[in-house]
């Protein structure tokens, strides 16, 4: 047997996998199960997306290898998407590079700037990535803990001085997975000036940017004063498209932050299918009712399930942006009993609050990509538990 290399082994457990199991078990035993687990919309990606894709797919010269950081055309598309979005001027060449998913950018960035030992600054409850890129490139995760009192944003201003002097990088993810919790620009500008007073560089995570409900849409940090001396922005087609399963993201900002990770990517892979990119080029000029049917689906449901579920004496964090829902766990649970509990005698998946850092302990996540005829299914049966 060969023994797998520290940095495997310090990951911490991968909560996930004794929920799938179970999910398969229960599946297996012919219960109807309702997995509001997972981030995936169930919707498809709007069709003019899809024909492009099609008649791209054709092209000989999109079946050699692509450039390494994204076809020009593509990077243009993505600075005039940006100028229209959030009133920000982008030089597509040095300040935009094509990623295969964010999740990859997102992984592969600290190892551009992480020396062994450094810390990075981390939030939780968040997406596990920023961690685990951490400890894959030697740094040392320091959690931000994310708070309701603070409508869970990481009180950065709190960090002791001695941390500072060895922090590189803070990650911050507004809209958040997985609290539903946006962040104004405001917090954006704080954060800037601080970062810059520190020489960290902040990492953006914005790959629910369109996801939202309000007039209010979320903003760039990007568009604060001097963000583009220390911030890197990452962005995805997955959320806001239904694209999961087509890997096509972008990272914005700082043009030597957007170097480094380009030389990361350089060494370990070959950049994402061309027509791919030509189909994200045609997602990024979708006429707009694309995308509001999309966001009035998920206000439909975020609506209706937020207003069942505090029928039923559960306690929902308001929000009007992402597809999550963050709900307290009822008196005398962990949120891993609440869990396997919803699952046992009900079938229904939701992802235990502590799956995503110790301070998501005391929440669950419901994921609304599932109709809203499922939704109220999935009450109707937690109603029957009598909390
Ligand atoms: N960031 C956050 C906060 C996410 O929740 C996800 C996916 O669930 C990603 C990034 C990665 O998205 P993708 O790699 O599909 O672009």
């Amino acid at each position: 047997m060969f023994e797998y290399a520290e940095r495997i082994r310090v990951l911490p457990p991968y909560l996930f996998a004794q929920i799938d199991k179970k999910k398969r078990e229960k599946i297996a035993q012919g219960v109807d199960v309702i997995d509001l687990g997972v981030g995936d919309p169930d919707m498809p990606t709007p069709e003019p997306i899809v024909s492009a894709m099609k008649k791209a797919v054709e092209k000989p010269e999109h079946h050699r290898y692509p450039s390494y950081e994204g076809m020009f055309s593509f990077r243009q598309k993505v600075s005039q998407w940006f100028k229209k979005r959030f009133g920000v001027d982008l030089d597509p060449d040095t300040e935009v590079i094509t990623l295969i998913g964010s999740k990859e950018g997102i992984a592969h960035f600290p190892l551009a700037f992480v020396n062994s030992g450094d810390v990075v600054l981390c939030p939780d409850p968040a997406y596990p990535v920023y961690k685990i890129g951490t400890i894959f490139a030697g740094g040392v995760p320091y959690i931000m803990p994310l708070k309701e009192e603070n409508m869970f944003l990481p009180d950065f201003k709190s960090i002791p001085s001695e941390v500072l002097k060895r922090a590189k990088i803070i990650w911050v993810n507004y809209p958040n997975n997985p609290t539903s919790a946006s962040a104004t620009l405001d917090f954006y500008k704080e954060l800037v000036e601080w970062a810059r007073e520190h020489n960290i560089i902040v990492a953006s995570d914005l790959a629910y940017s369109e996801i939202y409900f309000s007039d209010n849409k979320p903003p760039s940090i990007l568009q604060v004063d001097g963000a583009k001396e220390i911030a890197i922005e990452f962005h995805s087609f997955s959320k806001t498209f239904n694209m999961t399963g087509w890997r096509l993201g972008f990272a914005v900002g700082n043009k030597n932050l957007i170097a480094g990770l380009g030389k990361v990517k350089t060494n370990v892979d070959s950049g994402q299918f061309q027509a791919i990119q030509e189909a994200g080029m045609i997602a990024l000029d979708l006429p707009q009712e694309y995308l509001d049917k999309i966001r009035e689906t998920y206000r439909e449901r975020r609506t209706a399930m937020t207003e069942a579920l505090e029928r039923v004496g559960l306690e929902v964090y308001r929000s009007d942006t992402t597809f999550y829902l963050w709900v307290k766990v009822p008196k005398g649970y962990t949120s891993a009993d609440f869990v396997s509990k919803l699952l046992d005698e009900c079938g229904i998946v939701c992802t235990p609050g502590n799956g995503f850092g110790e301070h998501g302990e005391g929440y669950f996540r419901i994921s609304l990509t599932v109709p809203t005829n499922r939704l109220m299914e999935a009450v109707e049966r937690i109603k029957s538990l009598k909390l």
